[in-house]
């Protein structure tokens, strides 16, 4: 598998988790069904912020974080 982690020339986001393999239709959200500690890191193309999160619970903060004001977000008003 490729290293997905982002750095300054491939900015984005990136999440790391063994998934536990369940019904397709299981409602369960992924982050409560991983196998193993998610982790994820991003670094931000525009800003050039970057953060890393370890835990379902901050994993989940990380992304909302990173979706609501980097990457994207930075052209959205
Ligand atoms: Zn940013």
């Amino acid at each position: 598998m490729a290293d997905l982690t982002p750095d300054e020339k491939h900015p984005g986001l990136h999440i790391s988790a063994e998934p536990v393999y369940r019904r397709h239709d299981d409602p369960g959200r992924w982050w409560n069904t991983t196998a193993s500690t998610p982790t994820a890191s991003f670094t931000c193309g525009t800003c050039g912020d970057s953060d890393t999160a370890r835990g379902a619970g901050k994993v989940r903060d990380l992304v909302d974080d990173y979706t609501a004001n980097h990457g994207p977000a930075h052209g959205r008003k």
